[in-house]
């Protein structure tokens, strides 16, 4: 049996978003079991300020995933963070941040990675729950899918297969296969950069996103060229960052999923149709254990909105 985990004492960190180019605060906090991942916005009025990690409040995946709550409160760029908090196996966190956007650090999951295995991992007195895949989901987009299947071993972690072909030759056709635990995350994954193309980077700028992008938080490239001076940290770290990326929007699911994820071209977007099929489909999966999914909404509900310690940065 596993049990459910979380902090063992806050963490803290800052930096500046992707997309916004504003540098936000983060403060990490243990949480009580059935928690869940939950954001709350310290510079936002207390009754409007909690964003629930929840696949179904993704508002948009226009490259990187955002969280709404009902009163329009978000929080943007998750998925890296939220990987980091499933690839260490932490199941409940509250993440104080003091803007819209999660910093975008160096473009992988590495910082969060360690803040998090530095401030330690302790067990709650609450078995963990997963969601096994019973039946196949799956979500097509032209030539790209996504799909969750049964797992051939009961029990067992997920296994995920990935396979990216992109025109340009630094990229290619490239092909991961990963199975979800705590060691593996942080060794084959989590370091893996966010990547773009130098000719969307600029037409991003001129919409006004992108503003915090650089060679110092991504791989950028043009045409079959690497432009970052210090090249590759792995000859496949694209579709390894493409697998980073799925395992944190996976988690939006709210629980670890016991099944097979396999896809061709992922990105968030069907990642998320994923997730959201696979609640539109009730038989299609079952929690391993009995608890009802209304006490983990209760102890989100029950995240404190008081006055929150400023990050002492
Ligand atoms: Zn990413």
């Amino acid at each position: 049996m596993t049990y459910q985990t979380t902090l063992s004492g806050p963490a803290l960190c800052a930096g500046v978003g992707l997309h916004t180019g504003e540098r936000a605060r983060l403060a990490f906090k243990p949480a009580e079991a059935n928690t869940g991942i939950v954001f709350v916005r310290t510079d936002v009025s207390s009754a409007e300020r909690v964003i629930i990690a929840d696949g179904r409040h993704v508002t948009t995946t226009q490259l990187g995933t955002t969280l709404a709550n009902e009163d329009g409160v978000s929080v943007s760029t998750v998925e890296h963070l939220v990987a980091a908090c499933a690839g260490v196996g932490l199941d409940n966190v509250i993440v104080e941040i003091d803007g819209p956007e999660v910093p975008i650090m160096d473009g992988s999951s590495t910082l969060y990675c360690q803040l998090l295995m530095q401030a330690g991992l302790r067990q709650l007195p609450a078995l963990r729950r997963r969601i096994r895949i019973l039946k196949p989901v799956e979500v097509r987009d032209g030539g790209k899918y996504a799909r969750l299947v049964p797992s051939e071993v009961a029990g067992g972690p997920m296994e995920m297969r990935i396979r990216i072909d992109f025109p340009s030759a630094a990229i290619g056709e490239q092909v991961c296969r990963f199975t979800l635990s705590p060691g593996a995350f942080s060794e084959s994954l989590a370091f893996a950069r966010t990547f773009g193309f130098a000719n969307d980077v600029e037409k991003l700028q001129a919409m006004g996103l992108a503003r915090g992008g650089s060679m110092e938080n991504a791989i950028v490239l043009d045409g079959d060229n690497i432009l970052n001076p210090e090249g590759l940290r792995a000859d496949d770290e694209f579709v390894r960052h493409k697998m980073l990326d799925a395992v944190g929007d996976l988690h939006l699911a709210g629980a670890f999923i016991e099944g097979i994820f396999e896809a061709d071209q992922p990105g968030h977007a069907i990642n998320n149709r994923l997730v959201r099929a696979l609640f539109d489909n009730r038989d299609a999966w079952e929690w391993t254990t009995d608890r009802p999914a209304s006490q983990v909404r209760a102890a989100a509900a029950r995240v404190s909105s008081g006055p929150v310690a400023r990050a002492q940065i």
